[in-house]
């Protein structure tokens, strides 16, 4: 049994925005114990009834890198950023992003998107800005290979390009 006072630590902390791993750091428990009791006094781990990028990605059935974007542009702002990378979600921003299709139409083509399909317009479309992920692992592996030989003839270039990506997600994610 833990005691209340100690369980209404872990559960601030946690809604403070702390990781299952800092939590439990702080009182010598596992994260997965962390998990356990949060889950079974309070419900679950949830911070403020709020999404992860990664939940509101796919609840939305975007892809992460088009939430990214449309935080970039300003169309949805989060809930809250905990530390250098972690943004949480409202879930009305779920709403906000599938306004903002029905408005500006497909994300890849800008095409209308029929009212059977909720954010591209076609399979075509979702393929497209899912291309990586949806790449069998052979040709996943020859793309990683070209990247890295570009990266080691392009040492100045490729510099530039990590510079930015940390600055960016350090904003974003
Ligand atoms: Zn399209």
């Amino acid at each position: 049994m833990v005691v209340q006072t100690k369980l209404d630590t872990i559960y601030q902390m946690r809604q403070s925005g702390a990781t299952l791993d800092q939590v439990g750091s702080r009182f010598g428990i596992t994260r997965e114990g962390v998990r356990q009791i949060l889950t079974k006094h309070y419900g679950s781990t949830r911070i403020q009834n709020l999404l992860t990028t990664t939940e509101l990605a796919r609840l939305t059935d975007c892809g992460y890198s088009y939430i990214v974007k449309l935080k970039r542009r300003g169309v949805i702002q989060p809930a809250i950023v905990i530390g250098h990378c972690r943004t949480l979600w409202k879930p009305e921003t779920i709403a906000t992003i599938i306004l903002y299709i029905a408005r500006h139409g497909c994300p890849m083509c800008h095409g209308s998107v029929p009212s059977n399909r909720q954010v591209y317009c076609s399979r075509e479309c979702y393929l497209e800005a899912h291309r990586y992920k949806n790449q069998p692992e052979e040709a996943k592996k020859q793309h990683n290979e070209r990247v890295k030989r570009w990266l080691a003839k392009n040492p100045e270039r490729a510099r530039q390009i990590l510079q930015r990506k940390q600055a960016r997600k350090c904003l974003t994610i």
